[in-house]
């Protein structure tokens, strides 16, 4: 039985550093003509009511999406983002934070294919009412690790990957490694985007090593690394401080975007003096 809902968390600071290298790969993508197929591992519900329950509990997005939705002085690859989550408050209030399927929506072309995976009961559902009837799409209430292997490689032979679990379950962490290692096999020159958060375990350290090594040996082009710190621990050793992305095959652009932007975006969500971000990268 899951009991994470992604609700609580939309528009998390997390969610903020995530939908913005996921919104700058897609565009990427759509630079060429050519098809190609988004596979969501991890889709969640879609769109997010920030007035829900669910999100008002902790009010995370206040500390995420919240500490820009008014700056005026935004980077360009924050601008474009904004846009887009504008899209869905067209009064100008921040009412709803799109999720990764929703941003797709927006990003992808008729020509191009998107493959959901989720498989909470409840979100699914969710997830069916809002995207369930979009052309070009396939949506399924299964497992997004074991799901990949039929859809890799894409018949286009052009494909980007998000894997975002929750990490609820702590085999999520090797359920990535071996997903990401399958899918290379199968289709070396997939641009994989993993989220992980920064906890204060040993594990998303040992993922990150583990996706760096494994995108050496079986990638095309590389990886990239991006970590966002935004809060000090707090003695307890529980806590989410911050999160990151390893983005396997990553398109050329993202490294120079990351660096116009991290260190505007640290600022604004920086929750103490000591908050940082990290921007790491191997080409090959
Ligand atoms: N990608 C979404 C976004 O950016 O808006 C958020 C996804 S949320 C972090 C993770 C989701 O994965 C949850 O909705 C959870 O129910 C779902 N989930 C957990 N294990 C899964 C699995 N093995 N396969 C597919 N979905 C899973």
């Amino acid at each position: 039985m899951l009991a994470y809902r992604h609700a609580f968390h939309a528009g998390n600071h997390a969610d903020v550093l995530k939908h913005l290298v996921f919104t700058q790969v897609l565009r990427y993508m759509a630079e060429k003509d050519k098809p190609y197929t988004l596979i969501d591992t991890h889709a969640g519900a879609g769109a997010y009511a920030l007035a829900s329950s669910y999100a008002q509990k902790h009010a995370e997005y206040l500390d995420g999406i919240g500490r820009i939705w008014e700056r005026k002085d935004l980077p360009p690859a924050v601008a474009d983002y904004l846009d887009l989550v504008q899209k869905f408050n067209i009064e100008g209030t921040l009412k709803h934070y799109p999720g990764s399927p929703m941003l797709a929506d927006l990003l992808l072309r008729e020509q191009d294919r998107l493959r959901l995976y989720e498989l909470h009961s409840s979100d699914f559902r969710l997830l069916n009412e809002t995207l369930g009837l979009r052309p070009n799409t396939q949506l399924k209430q299964t497992d997004g690790f074991a799901a990949l292997r039929a859809d890799l490689p894409p018949p286009s032979r052009r494909g980007v990957v998000l894997m975002d679990p929750s990490y609820e379950v702590k085999t999520d962490y090797q359920k990535v490694l071996g997903a990401v290692r399958e899918g290379l096999e199968r289709f070396a020159e997939a641009v994989i985007i993993v989220w992980y958060p920064q906890v204060q375990r040993l594990e998303p350290k040992e993922l990150v090593d583990r996706l760096k090594a494994t995108a050496n040996s079986q990638g095309k082009k590389g990886w990239l690394h991006v970590r966002m710190t935004v809060a000090a621990p707090d003695g307890s050793g529980f806590g989410m401080l911050g999160s990151g992305l390893v983005v396997i095959n990553p398109p050329f652009v993202l490294k120079p975007m990351l660096e116009a932007t991290l260190p505007w975006l640290i600022k604004a969500m920086g929750q103490f003096d000591g908050a940082n971000f990290v921007i790491e990268h191997q080409g090959r």
